[in-house]
């Protein structure tokens, strides 16, 4: 018997892809460049459906029904690209090569446009959710053409996570709209984590609580409108104790110096190139690189001077009940502007993303699975072109409602000498888009003295400029 679709690639996600695809019917070719890991995977788990082990691409390729639907899921960068040079090789027009790796959407996008050539069709696949969502329902988003999503489709909807019986797959859009939006969820997920993080940092510096404390709060929280595998996992994190031993909390024995494996910085990358202002990503990227400087760290410890003195909180309550407001108010924030990088997207490389169905393939598998997605799919259902979440009526009434709360936090944060990034962006884009007049007005006057750069007026058409004379005598030329 033939395979149904193939997997090359056998490390923890591939791996658990595969073994996914088996339990849920399909045949699975299954191939990686070491046997050893092919080997395995059919002594482990031959037991939870059908797998045709290769020991080549040319095995894979030769065990496949047509059209071959190939998944490729090895190292990011120069492997993926070695791999499918060598599959595309074999493949033969109609087929289908998918690449489910964390591949740079301008890589994917290159790429599809090779293979298309070819007559071969290239789908940059966006799968989040990690070793578990792989095994168990990750989301997934696959780019491409949508001849080959008709053939492709039903077999990633038959493994994607599943809430209220709707898949978390879809159609994202042509050739690498699925990476792109594969990496403004990831960096979504920075911007939750940091504002998460603040969250925090402020109830234990503020208030003093302890990890145990806090881990209750975040559990509590996770009943209502922050209901959030994030949230979930905070409360599980800090609830650990010290696995060496003793009754010390496991976050106080972690060094606070954070990783990225880059997808946050391509997200900020990419959103300045589309004049999009990502601000709650873009902090939460410099937040770890600032986390990552020891050295200037250590030389400013002992140099620079924090608040003279101690904020006290009359009511510890109602400043938890400030923070969860906070929270979600930024968070709401992070989403929009998230979801106007897509919106950005889209325009600049013309693809036809259904901002609603995004948020819909979010709400389970992935890493940032979240109630509140169920809000901003209905939001976008409702208003295909909303100019910005912030002002659908269900979010401006959550931001209006929170803003008082929020100012208070940030204010409190400042006074404290708890640094919050995310959330002081968040606020200042809130009151950004609401404002009359921002002083974009007095900038525009200084480029148009200092570089001649002319401006635009409020009560005509077209551009001006102004002779500067230094007295006070400006005249209009
Ligand atoms: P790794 O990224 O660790 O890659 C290892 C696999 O790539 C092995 O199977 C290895 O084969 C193969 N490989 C590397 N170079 C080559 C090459 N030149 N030719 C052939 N095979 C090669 O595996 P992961 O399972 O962690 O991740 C796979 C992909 O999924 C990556 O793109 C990664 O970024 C992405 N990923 C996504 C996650 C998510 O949550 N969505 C989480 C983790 C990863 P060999 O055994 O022979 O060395």
């Amino acid at each position: 018997d033939k395979a149904d679709i193939a997997v090359t690639g056998l490390a923890t996600m591939g791996r658990n892809l595969a073994r996914n695809l088996a339990r849920n019917g399909h045949t699975v070719a299954v191939h990686n460049r070491t046997r050893k890991r092919t080997d395995s995977l059919i002594a482990e788990f031959s037991g939870e459906g059908n797998f045709i082990a290769c020991e080549s691409l040319a095995d894979v390729v030769r065990s496949l029904k047509r059209p071959r639907k190939v998944i490729v899921m090895v190292q990011a960068g120069a492997g993926t690209d070695e791999v499918i040079d060598q599959l595309a090789e074999l493949l033969e027009p109609g087929d289908i090569l998918v690449d489910g790796g964390n591949a740079h959407f301008i890589d994917s996008r290159r790429r599809e446009s090779a293979l298309r050539e070819r007559g071969l069709h290239f789908v940059g696949t966006g799968i989040s959710g990690g070793e578990e969502g792989a095994l168990n329902g990750p989301s997934i988003m696959p780019g491409g053409t949508a001849e080959a999503y008709k053939t492709l489709g039903p077999i990633l909807e038959s493994i994607s996570a599943q809430v209220d019986g709707t898949p978390c797959c879809t159609h994202v859009g042509a050739d690498g709209a699925g990476h792109f939006v594969k990496m403004v969820h990831n960096g979504i997920e920075y911007a939750d984590m940091q504002l998460i993080g603040e969250s925090y940092d402020l109830l234990r510096t503020v208030l003093g609580k302890t990890p145990d404390e806090l881990a209750e709060i975040f559990r509590t929280w996770n009943t209502g409108d922050l209901e959030s595998f994030l949230i979930e996992i905070t409360a599980e994190v800090l609830a650990a104790k010290d696995p060496r031993g003793g009754d010390g909390a496991f976050i106080d024995k972690v060094l606070d110096q954070t990783e990225q494996k880059g997808t946050g910085r391509w997200t900020v990358q990419i959103a300045l190139d589309l004049g999009t202002p990502v601000s709650g990503i873009a902090e939460a990227v410099f937040a770890r690189s600032v986390s990552g400087h020891a050295e200037q760290r250590n030389a400013a410890r002992g140099v620079l001077d924090g608040p003279s003195e101690k904020v006290a909180v009359d009511n510890p309550d109602q400043f938890v009940e400030d923070v969860r407001r906070a929270l979600y108010a930024s968070k709401v924030v992070a989403y929009a502007q998230g979801f106007d990088m897509i919106r950005a997207g889209a325009e600049a490389y013309d693809w036809n993303i259904d901002l609603g169905a995004m948020a819909t393939i979010w709400r389970g598998g992935c890493i940032i699975r979240a109630r509140f997605l169920d809000r901003i799919r209905e939001a976008y259902e409702k208003t295909p072109d909303l100019p910005s979440l912030l002002v659908d009526p269900y979010f401006a009434r959550t931001v209006n409602e929170g803003q008082e709360a929020w100012r208070r936090v940030v204010a409190t944060a400042a006074a404290a000498g708890v640094p919050v990034p995310g959330f002081g962006a968040a606020l200042s884009y809130f009151d950004a888009l609401r404002r009359d007049r921002l002083p974009a007005a007095l900038l525009q006057g200084l480029r148009d003295l200092f570089g001649a750069h002319t401006y635009h007026r409020t009560d005509a058409e077209g551009s001006f400029h102004l002779e500067w004379s230094g007295d006070r005598s400006e005249r209009e030329v």
